[in-house]
């Protein structure tokens, strides 16, 4: 499969994060689910504002699940899912938040500082995982696209299966090194205490199921 060159500025935003030592990493979590809510945001809207469609609250919400043995850490939403182009489009180029352009605009000697300040978005995720595969279906397509990368050297996107509507993002966690304790982010006492901490305001459900072994 061809390996696809993220954008100059991309690369940068994504070199900042895998090399980050940045200390407070958990609000990649916080990121994760603030784009699964805005993807629900923009599938409610269209059930609301679409008469051919049913408007229900109670189908859409938003998962956490932890697997420690395979160091996977999923977020799942309902929301409205990703094209292939989409995919391409909103994942291969940096946050429209501009928290890049700020930085170089300022200047800013510490610029771990805008990581908390501002949302870094969707490229946050590389700060814990040594892989980021996102498996999405777009509202009103019957296709599915895995988008997978591990980083700087670029990203792969092919066809794959997914039976309902909306977008997974699957983190491969890193191993635990001396001065950082990635398994924290497969805890439940840990992903809750983050969710509560950044996402209490969040509107739709966050559920959460973790898996020992
Ligand atoms: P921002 O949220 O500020 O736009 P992000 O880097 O967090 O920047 O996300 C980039 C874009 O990727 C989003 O604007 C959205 O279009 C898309 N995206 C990210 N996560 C999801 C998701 N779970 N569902 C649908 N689209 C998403
Ligand atoms: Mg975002």
């Amino acid at each position: 499969m061809a390996m696809k060159e993220f954008k100059a500025e991309s690369k940068r935003l994504l070199d900042m994060m895998i090399n980050s030592i940045y200390t407070h990493k958990e609000i990649f979590l916080r990121e994760l689910i603030s784009n699964a809510s805005d993807a629900i945001d923009k599938m409610y809207y269209k059930e609301l504002t679409d008469d051919s469609l049913t408007f229900n609250k109670e189908n859409h919400y938003i998962k956490v699940i932890a697997d420690k043995e395979k160091r996977i850490l999923k977020v799942s939403d309902t929301g409205i899912g990703m094209t292939k182009e989409e995919l391409e489009n909103n994942l291969g180029t940096i946050a429209k938040s501009g928290s890049l352009a700020f930085k170089k605009e300022n200047e800013i000697k510490d610029g771990y500082d805008i990581i908390g300040q501002f949302g870094v978005g969707f490229y946050s995720a590389f700060m814990v995982s040594d892989v980021v595969t996102v498996i999405s279906r777009a509202f009103g397509s019957d296709k599915a696209y895995k988008w997978q990368s591990r980083g700087t050297e670029g990203y792969t996107i092919e066809e794959c299966e997914k039976d309902s509507v909306g977008t997974d993002i699957i983190l491969k966690i890193k191993e635990n090194t001396e001065d950082e304790k990635y398994d924290e982010y497969l805890e439940e006492y840990k992903l809750k205490s983050i969710i509560k901490k950044y996402s209490d305001f969040i509107k739709y459900p966050i559920k959460m199921n973790v898996t020992e072994s």
